[in-house]
């Protein structure tokens, strides 16, 4: 257990606050924090009856939740369990005895217009940008079937996004759903797609026409995860296709998940001499994906995956002289490259909603390009 600050204020001659916060460690318990924190044994058994009042579970205490503690003359005045970003417990001190609620943080999403301009990685971009580096997963799942996020992000990129931000206080915790977005890039071209809620309640992405941003194949095996490194440096991802071994190869570090391409059924997933771990996924079309190398496979053989499942994480296993994922790809048994595949795409808007659709996406793409041109001329 570690204090992670105390402070102290003198608000009178008299009147003195301490404020203690602590967080619990593996093998910590409730109790023990409390004692560690300075209360008395009938303090302790109050504030854990406070708390039991108000359905607490002691079980459910785990490494991680945080205590903050407000003590006044020494005694204590308040204290707040927080378990996540919106689950937080108090208990208060009512003259000589100790009441519990369970808070609910107040927040709201609100909707926003981000905008990222690429210097060295998407991650810094999004820093940069006085953003939580999460936007930058959130937006690599939008444009999951048409941007490899980990090879086709150049300098000088720029995206925009119309996302919902979960707010508290100022403070973001969040993002919700990407309603809108627009990716320029030197390798990718323009690209935008729009959120739209179908009849079914299903909400799907859609370019500008109406055509289904999503495709039967995902543009990469590796779930953009946090790459530290920009451009150039060590881990900065490689990516060529080797026809000798017939795949293609991904410089990334250990434990960066991959995920399958597209929907289908693990055919393989075990120890091979070359290979190491590595998994196999057999789709439609008589295509059939494979992933070497592993350091960690998280199917078992006979199992259906769904596209964007993670079906374990890279590694340097087997015949490897480095940390790289081998991917390769089958069709009708044959070795292909995959860089070089078209894959169709899912269905488009039916004509009666496409009047809708425009509707809707003319005016997010109003925000998109406001952003812009607010940026084009200074
Ligand atoms: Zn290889």
């Amino acid at each position: 257990m570690i204090a992670i600050l105390v402070s102290a204020c003198v608000l009178g001659a008299t009147d003195v606050t301490v404020v203690k916060n602590r967080r619990l460690e593996p093998n910590d318990n409730v109790a023990k924090v409390l004692y560690a924190a300075g209360l008395d044994e009938p303090t302790v058994d109050a504030v854990q009856g406070a708390l039991r009042a108000t359905g607490f579970d002691f079980k459910k205490a785990r490494a991680g939740d945080q205590l903050r503690f407000v003590f006044r003359d020494q005694q204590l005045d308040a204290l707040d369990y927080r378990r996540s970003i919106f689950t937080e417990w108090q208990v208060r001190r009512e003259g000589d005895r100790y009441l519990g609620k369970k808070g609910q943080l107040e927040k709201e999403t609100q909707l926003a217009v981000v905008e990222l301009t690429v210097d060295t990685s998407v991650w810094d971009a999004a820093k940069a940008a006085g953003e939580k580096p999460e936007i930058a997963v959130t937006l690599s799942d939008v444009f999951a079937w048409d941007i490899d996020f980990y090879r086709d992000v150049q300098k000088g990129d720029r995206m925009r996004a119309v996302v919902e931000k979960v707010v508290s206080k100022g403070r973001v915790l969040e993002y919700g759903n990407v309603l809108a977005a627009s990716y320029v890039g030197s390798t990718v071209g323009k690209k935008k797609s729009f959120r739209y809620r179908l009849p079914d309640g299903s909400e799907t992405y859609f370019l500008e026409d109406g055509t289904s941003a999503r495709k039967t194949f995902l543009k990469t095996p590796l779930k953009f995860a946090h790459v530290t490194s920009g451009f150039g440096s060590r881990f900065h991802p490689i990516l060529k296709y080797v026809g000798a071994h017939n795949g293609v190869d991904y410089g990334t570090p250990t434990g960066t998940p991959v995920w399958s391409v597209a929907d289908g059924t693990v055919v393989r997933a075990g120890w091979d001499k070359g290979g190491g771990n590595m998994v196999c996924v057999r789709h439609v079309m008589s295509l059939e994906t494979c992933y070497l190398h592993l350091s960690k496979v998280e199917v078992k053989e006979g199992q259906r995956v769904q596209q964007k499942a993670v079906i374990g994480e890279s590694g340097s296993t087997g015949l490897s002289t480095g940390p790289h994922l081998h991917f390769a790809m089958k069709r009708g048994g044959m070795f292909v490259n995959p860089l070089n595949q078209n894959f169709p795409r899912a269905d488009p808007l039916p004509k009666t909603l496409i009047g809708d659709f425009r509707e809707k996406a003319d005016a997010l793409d109003v925000q998109l390009e406001a952003k812009s041109l607010a940026r084009a001329e200074p």
